[in-house]
């Protein structure tokens, strides 16, 4: 750049003049700092608190002593200082103090801490018309009233705590409302009445975060209530969705850490005026299991890590079914059920620990053991896969029937089909992949599941076939089979 010279002059002189300028006004501010107040409060000089946990900050000279409530607090090189403090319930004197040299400034002030109750903030209980029921440990809701021998079909288990208002009354079941446009079905078992007058829930959400919890990674949204929902899985696109009935978008914060392994991203919709939706986009094509529940009013989605896909080190759940008293089917010539069921799950475990697999039994002896703890047993183990073996019945005495082997939930077809593929190679007939099957076992989200209904104990040709520990043993080895197969096509899914 060029300049010419009276130019150049001229900016000399305007510099001078600047420079002057601004000498002159810090010697002025320093002249006068004696008699003037450097320290200030810039945050928590506040009326009326509803937390506990209360932040002071503010800034004075650096190289100051500050002292809050007569403890001593770090002051930062650019005069900063801050703490934090725990209020009483109540009034809270405040005094922050400066000490610099001789100089020493106070600035006292005070806070009063309300406890926020949760009751006040419930609506009510005023004249809410219609009855409400709150759910117990073990609700689930069915799609409608029917029945067949295992109960109707289910949507998914609900947490506790969940209210719901009464439609109507069918048999064992009640009619619930689970928002302004969509009812479902619960038995009236898992749910109790609460006074009348109380409102159904009703909730703004609130902040979101995603997050790595070890071995699952978790997405926790906070409501005002607990809201019920509807929970399922698509494959494409690979997603889990989460209908929050009872509730409306108020979400302004979504953290999503990037440590996430199950969790590729997430998202929501408003997809009724009463009705967020909760979209979860996956990673992984498999599914290894996902639960939903409460902690307070956030809700909890809890979506397991794909684990090494190999049976070693692998802990896997077999189920015997019946036992004691449940009998199950018995043949014709008096062969019941339950022994195979056993023997075979027995011939299970053991290929399976060849393999480097943990094995955890839902019964290793001749007792009863209902449904029920049967999930518990392997939801408390936390079983990467269960297999059920039973024995099927009913059907044509004289003729093969076949195997079969049966899932619930969609995203466990693959394993299902995996393992019948195996027994075919037994030159069995193929009675089919049976979906949606209504089997407590199969029921969980938790784990992978699949039921393997070896042959049939009411056909005379394969009674023969079950009795013979070789054929037996063959068949647990091709179940084995099934699920290494399943496990490969898992591996190659992984990039
Ligand atoms: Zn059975």
């Amino acid at each position: 750049m060029l300049l010419n010279f009276s130019k150049y002059q001229a900016m000399k002189t305007n510099l001078k003049l600047i420079s002057l300028f601004i000498l002159t006004l810090v010697l002025s501010s320093t002249a006068t700092a004696r008699n003037e107040q450097t320290l200030r409060i810039v945050r928590g000089k506040t009326d009326t608190v509803f937390t506990q946990s209360h932040f002071i900050t503010g800034a004075t000279v650096p190289g100051s002593a500050i002292y809050i409530n007569d403890l001593p607090v770090k002051q930062y090189s650019t005069g900063s200082f801050g703490t934090e403090l725990m209020l009483n319930e109540g009034d809270n004197e405040i005094t922050v103090k400066s000490v610099r040299g001789t100089t020493e400034e106070i600035i006292k002030f005070s806070v009063y801490y309300k406890k926020a109750n949760p009751q006040q903030r419930a609506e009510p209980v005023a004249d809410y018309p219609n009855p409400v029921v709150k759910t117990k440990k073990g609700a689930y809701l069915n799609y409608g009233a029917g029945e067949d021998r295992l109960g109707g079909a289910k949507i998914n288990f609900l947490a506790e705590g969940i209210k719901l208002e009464l439609i109507d009354s069918v048999n064992n079941l009640y009619k619930v409302r689970l928002s302004e446009s969509s009812y479902a079905y619960i038995p009236k078992q898992f749910v109790e009445r609460v006074p009348l007058g109380v409102k159904p829930p009703f909730s703004l959400t609130s902040s979101w975060s995603v997050s790595n919890a070890g071995k699952a990674d978790r997405i926790r949204i906070s409501l005002q209530e607990r809201q019920p929902y509807i929970i399922y899985r698509e494959s494409d696109p690979n997603r889990l969705m989460v209908e929050i009935h009872g509730a409306a978008c108020n979400s302004n914060w979504i953290t999503q850490y990037l440590d996430l392994k199950a969790v590729d991203y997430v998202h929501f919709r408003q997809t009724s005026p009463d009705v967020f939706t909760a979209i979860i986009y996956l990673k992984d094509k498999f599914s290894w299991g996902y639960s939903v529940d409460y902690a307070g009013n956030s809700l909890d989605i809890t979506i397991k890590h794909t684990p090494a896909p190999t049976l070693k080190g692998m802990v896997i759940g077999v189920d015997a079914g019946h036992g004691g008293s449940a009998t199950g089917a018995v043949s014709t010539a008096g062969l019941r059920e339950k022994d195979f069921n056993l023997t075979m799950a027995f011939m299970l475990k053991e290929e399976l620990e060849k393999r480097g697999a943990r094995v955890v039994m839902s019964r290793s002896e001749d007792i009863d053991v209902s449904m029920q703890e049967r999930v518990d047993i392997f939801k408390n183990a936390n079983v990467d896969l269960v297999v059920s073996v039973h024995c099927n019945a009913g059907g044509h005495p004289l003729r093969e029937m076949g195997t079969s082997t049966y899932y619930r939930h969609i995203e466990y077809r693959p394993l299902a089909l995996t393992v019948l593929k195996r027994l075919l190679e037994l030159n069995v007939k193929n009675f089919g992949l049976i979906g949606n099957f209504n089997f407590a076992l199969n029921a969980p989200t938790e784990f992978p599941s699949v039921l393997v209904e070896a042959l049939f104990m009411s056909s005379l040709p394969e009674e023969e076939l079950l009795a013979s520990s070789k054929f037996q043993k063959d068949m647990m080895i091709k179940v084995v089979r099934g699920l290494e197969d399943y496990l490969n096509d898992v591996k190659k899914s992984l990039k």
